[in-house]
C-alpha cells in the first residue's frame, strides 16, 4: 500500500485543487521519470488557506491543552502505524534509501508530535510578587504562522514546524518546497484524521514566490523556513517589514574535528554519516573534517575502504545505502564543486564520478589535502563530497573551524573528554556531538548561529518560538496618583 496525495493543496480539513496553478513536476530522482503533477498555489488559494487558519485558530487556542496535545499523539500513533508506506512516499518524494527513510523521517515526524503533545498542557505563565500588588505572566499563542519547506526531510521538517505551533494554539500554513511536494500532504492528512479541526494545518504548493506572498501577508504572525542561506535572508527581511516572529533554519559548512587519540573506527563512521547519509543533502553535515596529522593515512587508508563498500543503487531495496541526488539540477551544481576540488589542488581519494545509467548517482567522494582557502572547504555543497583537511594542534583547529561565516553545528571525536568538553565551549556552533554525529533527537535544540539561522526547533526552546508572554500587573491597593 502506498500513501497518495488526492491533490495539490490541503486547505480548511479538505484536498483542493486549482489547475489554473503552475504545474509542479515530482520526478523520481532515481529514474529521471515524472511521478505526479501538482499545481502552484493561485493568489485564491493561498487566501483561502489563510482566511481558514485565522478563523480556525481563534477556537483551537480556547481548548483545554490537553486535548490539543491529545490530537497531536495520536497523529503520532497513525504515522507510526503507517511509517512503511510512508517511508515508500518519502523514498519516491526525495529519492532518499528506504533503509534510511524508515527510520529517520516518519518516524522523526511522530517523535516531534508526540513531545510537543505531551507538553501542550504544561506551558505555564508564572507569577512575580511585588509586595503588595503582583504580575503574572500568560504564554499565548502567535495566531497564524507560516512554515516554509526545504527539500530534505519533507516529512520530517512539516512535523518538526507543524508539532510546537499546533501544540501551543497556533494554526499553520505550511508551503512545501516545490521539489519535495508530496509528504507534507500527508501529514495533513493524518493530523486531520487524528481529529485536528479543519484548518489549523494547510499546506499549499508553490515555488519562491508563493512562500513570498505567505511571507508578507498581514494575518501572519510568524515565519518558519527551513532553507538555504541566501533565501533566507530574504525570508528574514520579508518578515521583519511586519515585525513578524522568525525561526530560521539555514545551511552550514560544518566542522568535524578528530583528535589522534580518536577511536578510529567511531571517527570514520560518524565522518561517514556526517557526509553520505542522505547522499550528502544534510543542512548539518559535518563537511569540513578536520584529521590530525598522526593518524591522516590511516584514517585515509579506513575511510576509502568503507567509503567503497557503500551499497548505491535502488532506493526501494532495503539493501540500498545510498541514493541519487535530489535532481539533475543538484548532481549538476555537485560536479561542479568536484571540479572545482581537483582543479584546486585537493587529492581525489575515492569515488568523483557520476553513475552511468538513469537517476541522479554521484559516487561518494572523498578529498584529502584540502586547504581552508579551497572552494570545496568554504561553500555548502549538499552532495556526498567529503573533506579533509590536516591539523596540528587544538589551538590551531579552533581557530580554523571557526573561520567560517557558518555556525550550525560542529563535532569532536576524542577519548579525552576533558579536552571535548574544551574544544565544543569554543566551537560556533549551534548544535555540538562529541564523539558522534548528526544525531537530532525531538528532546534537543537543535539550530544555527551565525548565518546559519535564528532561534531552535525542537526541546523545551520551541516553546518561546511559537508563543509569546502577557505579562499582567495586578494593583492589589488604592492607586498612587499624584494628581
Ligand atoms: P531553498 O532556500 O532553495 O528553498 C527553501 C524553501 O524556500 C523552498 O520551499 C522554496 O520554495 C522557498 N523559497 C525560495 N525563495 C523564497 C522567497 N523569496 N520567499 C519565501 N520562500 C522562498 O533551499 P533548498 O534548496 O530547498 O534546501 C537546501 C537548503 O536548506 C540547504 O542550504 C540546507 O542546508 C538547508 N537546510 C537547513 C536545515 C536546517 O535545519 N538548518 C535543514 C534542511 C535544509
Amino acid at each position: 500500500m502506498r500513501a497518495q496525495p488526492q491533490a495539490s493543496h490541503f486547505i480548511d480539513g479538505a484536498y483542493v485543487e486549482d489547475s489554473a496553478g503552475a504545474p509542479i513536476d515530482v520526478v523520481y530522482a532515481a529514474s529521471g521519470e515524472t511521478i505526479a503533477r501538482l499545481h502552484e498555489a493561485t493568489p485564491a488559494v493561498i487566501d483561502c488557506a489563510l482566511a481558514a487558519a485565522a478563523r480556525a485558530q481563534r477556537d483551537w487556542a480556547r481548548l483545554m491543552p490537553v486535548e490539543r496535545g491529545r490530537i497531536l499523539q495520536r497523529a503520532a500513533a497513525i504515522m507510526r502505524e503507517r511509517n512503511r508506506e510512508l517511508s515508500v512516499l518519502e523514498t519516491l518524494d526525495t529519492g532518499k534509501p528506504l533503509q534510511e527513510t524508515l527510520v529517520a523521517d516518519a518516524t522523526s515526524g511522530a517523535d516531534a508530535l508526540e513531545y510537543f503533545g505531551g507538553m501542550a498542557a504544561t506551558v505555564t505563565g508564572e507569577s512575580i510578587p511585588l509586595g503588595r500588588d503582583f504580575v503574572y505572566t500568560i504564554r499565548e499563542p502567535l495566531g497564524v504562522c507560516v512554515g516554509i519547506g526545504a527539500w530534505n526531510y519533507p516529512t520530517q521538517i512539516a512535523c518538526w514546524k507543524a508539532a510546537p505551533a499546533l501544540a501551543f494554539g497556533n494554526a499553520m500554513v505550511f508551503k512545501p518546497s516545490e521539489v519535495t511536494p508530496l509528504c507534507a500532504l500527508i501529514v495533513a492528512e493524518i493530523l486531520h484524521e487524528a481529529g485536528l479541526p479543519a484548518g489549523l494545518f494547510n499546506v499549499v504548493q508553490g515555488r519562491g514566490a508563493a512562500g513570498a506572498s505567505l511571507v508578507t501577508d498581514p494575518r501572519v504572525a510568524k515565519v518558519s523556513l527551513t532553507g538555504s542561506v541566501p533565501t533566507g535572508r530574504k525570508v528574514y527581511a520579508a518578515a521583519a517589514e511586519g515585525v513578524r516572529h522568525v525561526t530560521m533554519e539555514l545551511g552550514g559548512k560544518s566542522p568535524l574535528i578528530i583528535f589522534d587519540d580518536a577511536s578510529l573506527e567511531d571517527a570514520i563512521g560518524g565522518a561517514m554519516l556526517g557526509n553520505f547519509y542522505s547522499s550528502g543533502q544534510v543542512c548539518s553535515n559535518g563537511t569540513r573534517v578536520f584529521v590530525q596529522r598522526a593518524i591522516k593515512e590511516r584514517f585515509l587508508e579506513r575511510l576509502k575502504a568503507r567509503t567503497e563498500a557503500i551499497a548505491m543503487g535502488d532506493p526501494m531495496d532495503e539493501a540500498t545505502q545510498m541514493g541519487p541526488l535530489i535532481n539533475a539540477a543538484q548532481m549538476e551544481k555537485v560536479l561542479g564543486y568536484i571540479e572545482a576540488g581537483r582543479n584546486e589542488g585537493a587529492r581525489l581519494v575515492t569515488g568523483g564520478a557520476r553513475l552511468n545509467g538513469a537517476g541522479y548517482y554521484i559516487q561518494p567522494t572523498v578529498f584529502a589535502d584540502v586547504t581552508d582557502t579551497m572552494t570545496i572547504a568554504r561553500e555548502e555543497i549538499f552532495g556526498p563530497v567529503m573533506a579533509v583537511l590536516d591539523f596540528d594542534t587544538e589551538e590551531e583547529v579552533i581557530a580554523r573551524a571557526n573561520d567560517t561565516e557558518f555556525g550550525l553545528s560542529a563535532g569532536v571525536f576524542t577519548s579525552d573528554l576533558t579536552r571535548a568538553h574544551r574544544v565544543v565551549s569554543q566551537l560556533e556552533a549551534g548544535t555540538c556531538w562529541i564523539n558522534a554525529y548528526n544525531l537530532a533527537p525531538v528532546e534537543a535544540p537543535f539550530g544555527g548561529s551565525k548565518l546559519s539561522g535564528v532561534g531552535r526547533e525542537n526541546s523545551k526552546a520551541a516553546v518561546g518560538h511559537y508563543t509569546q508572554i502577557k505579562s499582567v500587573y495586578v494593583g492589589m491597593g488604592p492607586v498612587d496618583a499624584p494628581y
